[in-house]
């Protein structure tokens, strides 16, 4: 990858990161208004649903800042792009496609296969 590249990864995941940030901001700030509201939907069934889905919209937007995060570490320490398993190069179009991988497709295969056999 040429420096050019990496610069391109960089400032992609740098946007990325400010729009995760910035939404997980709003919807505090949304929560805290309708906090009110919120207790007084606490008998309704469908509140709690709704609470659990936010819970996991929120823990699925908090792992990828932090995968981003390590993505951004990797490209300042200069391993961005090393398959962090084999120590291959990830080719750019995989990149491209996931900026915050960091392993190549072969052993994020085996990873996946491995998480379905044991459970994880
Ligand atoms: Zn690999």
């Amino acid at each position: 990858m040429n420096d050019k590249e990496l610069e391109s990864f960089k400032i992609l995941l740098n946007s990325q990161l400010k729009e995760l940030q910035e939404r997980i901001g709003y919807a505090d700030i949304r929560k805290m208004n309708e906090a009110d509201e919120f207790q007084d939907l606490l008998d309704v069934a469908s509140a709690d649903t709704d609470k659990n889905m936010l819970l996991r919209i929120r823990e699925r937007e908090s792992r990828l800042i932090s995968k981003i995060k390590k993505a951004l570490q990797r490209i300042s320490d200069g391993t961005y792009g090393i398959c962090e398993k084999c120590g291959e190069d990830i080719p750019v179009k995989r990149l491209k496609a996931r900026p915050v991988t960091s392993q190549c497709i072969d052993c994020k295969m085996k990873e996946e296969a491995f998480e379905r056999v044991s459970g994880e």
